[in-house]
């Protein structure tokens, strides 16, 4: 998985955790999007700069 932010690799060790997280690198807020409705019928996972302030 990589930061949408800076293309830091970013391992992921629990992806039930869907709490927002910080990336080491550039610090961006960042959260799990887990998206269950793409047309290949396969669960689409994927990381998000998070807006919340
Ligand atoms: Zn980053």
């Amino acid at each position: 998985m990589k930061c949408p932010n800076c293309d830091q690799h970013i391992e992921i060790e629990d992806w039930q955790d869907l709490e927002p997280f910080t990336c080491e690198e550039c610090k961006e807020s960042l959260c799990l999007i887990i998206d269950e409705s793409t047309y290949q019928g396969a669960t689409n996972t994927r990381l998000v700069i998070c807006d919340d302030q």
